[in-house]
């Protein structure tokens, strides 16, 4: 299901759906020409970190599965393009030359809309990092990370060794502002995201939620400040209850939130209401509900108990491209209407380019580079975040032929032994290996400074060299 992949790796491409084949044909003519109405919208709604677009196309409605009784063209009921025709007549599979496609409307001109113009990203000079920082000003800040670790111990006896999840990261949380993580699997997106919501505690460092550190407070205050941050998970059916319904469950989320019975039910329409979801779907269980429906009620509950930060740790991560964007869409809705902070766990660059108004990248249990989100995609700082940005694949076979990668050397270092000095600096494709002069990278723990840490980022031309 990665298009991006399949651009860079493929000769050939086959479309199905709903368990048939629809379109095939050599990559290149397909990306660029997809002559499916299907292949057309699925090729519109992949986030790419090359194009940026206020709203995030999805397919609406639902992907059929091959048991639907379904006389004519299995995709009819969700396309903008079909005609009468189209859903009582099955629509054969037409070769052309080296193209095939099952469209009754294939050979009309222009009915299907030109792909996005496909140019090679170009870097565009990044203002100044002081000027958006503000240095002093933390009237918005909403969360203060503050040396903060946390370790866990793995293996007994003699091999007993402890896992740097979090090693050390500072950073602050501004009201209001969409803050993505991202980062390699293991680096501690996960971890970092419970400590934020205080599903865990930190081992040492301190996580001040509006000014203040959960450390000495009541019990009920505690409980306050749990309710202000909460968290939505990868798997929307591991956040809820299976044998209650989505009322029931909606309703607990406000009681919690101190809204009274009485007015509880009305308050469950309403919060459907801001999901997308139906007034009737109140009366459900969770699984009659499709993947990314489900991910709707999931973020409802936790809307429901009215934070003011919201965690989501992969949350758009198993939903197909299709939907994907209605998620993506939905959550930046809320952070605009009802003026929510998120931090936005991925490890899908090509979304995170979309929604995003900062970006924290975390190497090794700490953050490596944090940027607002125009500045990192255009001009990445840190040599860990221009190899990460290098390798994301790109939907376009024609890109992905022309691009250079940054390859790294060597495996991610275990986070039971991270590397001395700089975390990064054995795989650093400008760091002392390649350059002697740099050997302070393997002593020295370079600091966050100017949102990057790195000894030679603020060095002319240092991460060209
Ligand atoms: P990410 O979300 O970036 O993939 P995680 O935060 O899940 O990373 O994990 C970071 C590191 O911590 C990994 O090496 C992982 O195996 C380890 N880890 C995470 N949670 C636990 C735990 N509860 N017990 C032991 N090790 C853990
Ligand atoms: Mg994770």
């Amino acid at each position: 299901h990665d298009l991006g992949v399949i651009a860079g790796l493929c000769e050939r491409v086959m479309v199905m759906y709903g368990g048939r084949l629809v379109e095939q044909g050599p990559s290149e003519q397909i990306f660029a020409d997809p002559k499916h109405p299907y292949t057309a919208a699925l090729l519109e709604a992949v986030p790419r970190v090359d194009v940026v677009r206020e709203r995030l196309r999805f397919i609406a409605g639902q992907a059929a599965s091959p048991g639907d009784e379904i006389t004519g063209c299995r995709f009819a009921p969700r396309c903008d393009h079909a005609l009468d025709g189209c859903s009582s007549e099955r629509p054969i599979l037409v070769t052309s030359g080296e193209r095939a496609v099952a469209c009754i409307r294939d050979g009309e001109v222009g009915f299907l809309p030109q792909p996005v113009a496909r140019t090679t990203p170009s870097p565009v000079p990044a203002p100044a990092v002081e000027a958006v920082r503000r240095p002093g000003d933390d009237s918005d800040l909403v969360m203060d990370v503050r040396g903060v670790t946390r370790h866990y111990p793995e293996g007994r006896g003699r091999r007993r060794t402890t896992v740097r999840a979090v090693d050390g990261v500072n950073l602050d949380v501004r009201r209001g502002e969409f803050l993505s993580l991202v980062g390699e699997s293991g680096c501690g997106k996960s971890t970092l995201g419970r400590l934020l919501v205080g599903l865990e505690e930190p081992d040492s460092g301190s996580i001040l939620l509006d000014g203040r550190d959960a450390s000495g407070l009541s019990s009920k205050t505690l409980r306050q400040r749990r309710r202000s941050t909460q968290m939505v998970f990868q798997d929307p059916r591991s956040s809820l209850n299976r044998r209650m319904t989505v009322g029931d469950q909606l309703a607990e989320a406000l009681a919690q939130a101190g809204v009274s019975r009485p007015q509880r039910a009305a308050q469950v329409a309403q919060l459907l209401d801001q999901v997308g979801l139906p007034a009737e779907a109140a009366t459900r269980l969770p699984i009659e509900f499709s993947g990314g429906q489900a991910q709707r009620i999931a973020i409802a509950r936790a809307l429901g108990v009215r934070p003011s930060v919201l965690v989501a740790d992969e949350a758009v991560s198993s939903l197909d491209v299709s939907v994907k964007g209605q998620i993506v869409n939905l959550l930046r809705d809320l952070q605009e209407s009802l003026g929510l902070t998120i931090v936005f766990i991925s490890h899908d660059l090509g979304v995170v380019r979309q929604v995003s108004d900062r970006v924290a990248v975390m190497y090794l249990g700490q953050i490596i580079e944090v940027q607002p989100a125009d500045e990192l995609f255009a001009d990445p700082r840190h040599p860990y975040t221009q190899s990460l940005l290098s390798a994301i694949p790109i939907p376009d076979p024609v890109i992905e032929r022309q691009r250079t990668r940054i390859v790294l050397t060597g495996d991610v270092p275990s986070p039971t032994s991270p590397p001395p000095g700089c975390r990064f600096h054995a795989r650093c494709p400008v760091g002392p290996s390649f350059d002697p002069s740099r050997s302070r990278c393997r002593t020295e723990v370079p600091a966050l400074v100017g949102g990057v840490a790195c000894h030679f980022a603020h060095v002319e031309g240092g991460q060209d060299a």
